[in-house]
């Protein structure tokens, strides 16, 4: 879908909206093209206008070129301008998922205002062949990153040192920064789903938990590797085994008009039977593109189907306190029949 025709898609699902204001920075991207940090868009019936500041004034024209949308640089607050628009206005949708609420008071005295959260957002679901082979790219870069720095590690390094290596082999190899702060997690830090990296040495002994994603032309990737320092214990393959087991069952349900829940009910299930039911602590995975975290959420109950173009993960993890934490994630598309797995790191627990 071309920028030109997401607005149309977005006109047509107004409702009894007279127009939309659009603030978050992802949707204008989506909807524009536009990159920049500070922007508003209204869309109205008839007309599409993208408010921004000085610093931005050559770089909104050129990307909003062929979008269907009017550039137009404001001096002083952007709020002032866009307030004075919506003077007339009968029903403007606004995002509330992203606006303050001292913001919301200004626009509310100016115009009749309606939640309208996740509007732009459903039609990010479905990627389009552009964006399809964005992720892919960022997803190709975010693997081979990985494989340079685990190649440049030694033994020693800290968790900080490590994820320093990732996101520098990130940059190296195209990608504009990482999709998200870097976990390197060793030992027991492992066991925490969303460790910070810290001074922590990198030595003999113990699971290491690496999750990592890049953006490259705008789009995410994700990814998360468990391995190991010296030989596991049979335990620790054991954890290895039904994390894998679940992740294979998750992706194998993943098909066009499943509901995302049961993707995550496959992962669940297959650990429950292994006894990990209470080990695993968060949702399956989660939609990405021009966000790490978009829509569908894959998790317990919920009832959004998949659609083919979607991009999604896939990533059941299972954290024992003491023992460590395993959790493998892969980037995958939903395809016209079934699914295809985007990483190709391969899924086995690497002993270093
Ligand atoms: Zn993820
Ligand atoms: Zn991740």
């Amino acid at each position: 879908m071309s920028t030109r025709s997401r607005v149309a898609a977005v006109r047509e699902r107004f409702g009894d909206l007279d127009s939309l204001l659009v603030t978050s920075l992802p949707n204008i991207r989506y909807l524009t093209g536009f990159t920049g940090s500070n922007a508003m868009v209204l869309i109205t019936r008839r007309k599409a206008v993208l408010f921004t500041d000085p610093r931005y004034t050559l770089q909104s024209v050129a990307e909003t070129a062929g979008s269907g949308v009017e550039a137009r640089t404001v001096k002083g607050p952007l709020e002032l301008t866009v307030v004075k628009k919506l003077k007339g206005l009968r029903k403007v949708g606004f995002e509330s998922g992203t606006i303050g609420y001292a913001s919301w008071e200004h626009f509310a005295k100016a115009a009749p205002l309606e939640p309208s959260k996740g509007l732009v957002e459903t039609l990010r679901m479905v990627k389009s062949e552009d964006e399809i082979a964005a992720i892919r790219a960022s997803v190709d870069t975010n693997s081979q990153a990985f494989a340079a720095a685990i190649g440049r590690f030694r033994f020693g390094m800290s968790e900080l040192d490590l994820a320093a290596e990732i996101d520098y082999q990130m940059r190296l190899l195209g990608a504009e920064k990482p999709a998200f702060e870097t976990i390197v997690a060793f030992k027991a830090n492992s066991a925490l789903p969303h460790a910070r990296p810290g001074a922590a040495k990198i030595d003999r002994n113990g699971l290491l938990l690496i999750d990592m994603g890049s953006f490259r032309g705008g789009y995410a990737s994700d990814m998360t590797r468990c391995l190991h320092l010296g030989a596991p214990a049979a335990k620790t393959r054991q954890l290895y085994r039904a994390v894998l087991e679940a992740q294979l069952a998750a992706i194998d349900a993943v098909r066009p008009g499943v509901k995302a829940g049961s993707i995550d009910k496959a992962a669940r299930g297959t650990l429950e039977k292994h006894g990990l039911a209470k080990a695993f602590v968060h949702s399956t995975g989660h939609g990405l593109g021009l966000e790490i975290h978009e829509t569908p959420r894959i998790g317990k109950g919920d009832k959004t189907k998949l659609a083919s173009g979607m991009a999604i993960t896939i990533e059941p993890g299972a954290y024992l306190r003491g023992q460590g934490g395993v959790r493998i994630e892969d980037t995958v598309l939903v395809t016209p029949t079934g699914v295809e797995i985007l990483t190709p790191t391969p899924k086995q627990l690497t002993i270093l």
